[in-house]
């Protein structure tokens, strides 16, 4: 509660004003309500990006997108903040604090704000295809079935059509669409694709559940913060805390277009990332390692697994690609405060 009123106490009473109009709007006549609106309009802030900076976490200052906790003064964290302050306090072996009030914080000390998640969740949000506002608790059906500038594909692209355009010009495309006029010769090559891409995303599965029987697994939720190299020209890269999994401790450190000279140059953008052992090991550890989602973020990954052999001397492995749908998958991370994921990782013992 003190964010809120520390906010309200800073804006000016023209602001506390509106606020207060707007609550009994309903009881207004019309005229006095434009009124209002009009005001609004001069105001460099709306009441939602008002509402955007109370409740965002007080760690990364994004909006939560899962759930949110508050520690006992009332400061509220998301849940990838959260988990984060716990696993560097157990990592330091110190108790965990609040970042804001320093009061002690652990899984049961602090609650839920159901009221801050349904807020927040009522909050507009652009879509990313056609730049209207929506609550963002709608906004994905949006994007997904709705919007009329969404991007799909023609209904023939499994036989060899290429088109691909906003969901409007859909149909007008398949009247005239040449695909479906086309030998069962000609459509051969495509045919042939699709198999190929069932059959490597039946030996990933494989490869997946033939990991899952290994000695020693592990996952962990992890939250990467970008930082600048202190070189001459400072360039962006991400990491995340030290975390310990299987005995050792790593980090996982990813950069943007390979740390291309000025990623600004470019339009196609991309991450990759690697693991690095941070601590001495006896003998080569064997390492299977993949990137998910994990209950605490929403980057749209593709599971892909990587290995590599990590001993003292090779305690880092090379830059694996992020497998992002495109560009506009890794502008959204870039635009976040801070990166959620989930790292799974197997290890072969010899
Ligand atoms: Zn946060
Ligand atoms: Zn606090
Ligand atoms: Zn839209
Ligand atoms: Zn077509």
């Amino acid at each position: 509660m003190a964010d809120a009123e520390a906010a309200s106490s800073s804006s000016d009473h023209q602001e506390i004003q509106e606020v207060e109009d707007k609550t009994d709007e309903f009881a207004e006549p019309e005229s006095k309500r434009r009124k209002v609106l009009k005001r609004t309009d001069g105001n460099p802030e709306k009441l939602e990006q008002r509402l955007g900076g109370i409740l965002c976490c007080a760690v990364c200052l994004d909006l939560p997108k899962a759930a949110v906790y508050q520690c006992t003064n009332g400061h509220l964290m998301c849940a990838g903040c959260f988990t984060h302050v716990l696993a560097d306090a157990r990592l330091r072996d110190e108790i965990a604090t609040c970042p804001n009030c320093r009061i002690e914080i652990s899984k049961t000390s602090a609650s839920r704000n159901l009221a801050v998640e349904k807020a927040v969740s009522e909050l507009p949000s652009e879509c990313q295809f056609c730049g209207k506002e929506f609550p963002r608790n709608t906004l994905e059906r949006h994007e997904e079935s709705l919007c009329e500038e969404r991007i799909t594909n023609c209904k023939y692209s499994r036989i060899g059509c290429p088109w691909r355009g906003p969901f409007h010009e859909e149909s007008s495309h398949e009247a005239t669409c040449t695909h479906p006029h086309r030998s069962g010769a000609e459509v051969m090559d495509a045919l042939q694709d699709i198999d190929q891409k069932r059959e490597e995303e039946k030996r990933l599965y494989d490869s997946i559940f033939d990991l899952l029987s290994c000695e020693k697994i592990s996952f962990q939720d992890l939250q990467m913060k970008p930082y600048r190299t202190d070189e001459f020209v400072h360039k962006l890269f991400y990491e995340t805390s030290r975390f310990s999994a299987l005995n050792n401790q790593w980090v996982v450190k990813a950069r943007i277009n390979n740390s291309q000279r000025d990623p600004t140059q470019s339009s196609e953008r991309d991450m990759t990332y690697q693991l690095i052992l941070k601590t001495k090991t006896a003998c080569p550890l064997t390492t299977h390692f993949l990137i998910l989602r994990g209950p605490f973020g929403d980057m749209k990954v593709s599971p892909k697994i990587h290995k590599f052999e990590f001993t003292d001397q090779e305690n880092e492995s090379p830059y694996v690609q992020l497998p992002l749908p495109d560009t506009a998958e890794c502008n959204r991370l870039l635009a976040a405060k801070a990166i959620n994921f989930r790292l799974i990782m197997f290890v072969m013992s010899k």
